[in-house]
């Protein structure tokens, strides 16, 4: 791909023409020691991956995503930066989110969420258009129909999205009969961007679900002039064992953010410690 390989210095050429002996010595052991790092670098086997990317290769196993040089490299060679390196306050995270800002919140599956705590909501643009579909169109090719209690819905069947939410529909249709008056689906793929916002909602991917709008909350509705950094108060009505099951086939639930929009269950792996479903 990249890489210019050795050091082929002309180095015999450059000590014919130095007069001074101690010059050439120390000229030879400079030489001598930025070889070696640069021949360091440019070992791949010697290349440390970052956790975090790490983990996102191993939460989409079908992309087959490789590391190089702070890239996320897909499987047509097209990249992604992995690390832009800038530093970002909470509206750029949501805003101008690289791969590695995505982790900068970590998911916590209990409790009440800490203040701006929105793991999640943070989604690096150029990632998730090159896995799911750069626009409507192309991701609308990607949507499969699932049985959903009744309803006929649309899911991305990319990364084994549509089959992962087929796995939550059974599993609390088996284990939680009681729950399903909650599950009546208010929507999956839509084109559009967040509310109140100029980013690109996930529901535009394909991996979005949102459930149950009557027994919702969404702090938007509760703290109608709230800006993004405000102190609000949570609120859920939606009960924990559907959150538990969605949460084991790799849906964060919207309800787990300090900006809550607990109706919403989005497919994302990587903020799980091990695979999830089957
Ligand atoms: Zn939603």
């Amino acid at each position: 791909m990249l890489k210019q390989c050795g050091m082929h210095s002309p180095l015999h050429h450059r000590l014919k023409s130095m007069r001074n002996p101690s010059a050439s010595l120390l000229y030879i052991i400079f030489m001598m020691l930025f070889s070696l790092a640069a021949y360091g670098q440019e070992l791949p086997s010697q290349q440390t991956i970052p956790q975090k990317a790490q983990r996102l290769l191993q939460a989409y196993p079908d992309q087959h995503l490789k590391y190089h040089d702070n890239r996320i490299i897909f499987e047509d060679g097209t990249s992604i930066v992995f690390d832009d390196g800038k530093t970002k306050d909470f509206a750029s995270l949501l805003d101008d989110s690289d791969i590695e800002d995505m982790f900068s919140m970590q998911y916590i599956s209990e409790g009440t969420p800490g203040y701006l705590q929105d793991a999640g909501r943070s989604r690096c643009e150029p990632f998730f258009k090159k896995m799911y579909g750069r626009d409507a169109k192309t991701v609308s090719k990607n949507l499969v129909v699932v049985s959903w209690f009744g309803e006929k819905i649309k899911f991305s069947r990319i990364n084994g999205a549509a089959d992962h939410l087929k796995a939550v529909a059974d599993e609390i249709a088996r284990e939680h009969p009681e729950l399903i008056s909650y599950m009546k689906s208010a929507g999956t793929f839509y084109w559009r961007k967040v509310r109140g916002a100029n980013r690109q909602s996930s529901h535009s991917y394909g991996i979005a679900i949102d459930i149950a709008v009557k027994q919702s909350n969404y702090w938007r509705w509760d703290h109608s002039k709230a800006g993004e950094t405000d102190p609000i108060e949570y609120k859920n009505r939606i009960p924990m064992e559907i959150v538990d099951i969605f949460e084991k086939h790799g849906f964060i639930w919207g309800g787990r953010w300090y900006h809550y929009d607990t109706m919403h269950f989005e497919y994302r792996p990587e903020f799980f410690e091990q695979p999830r479903g089957n």
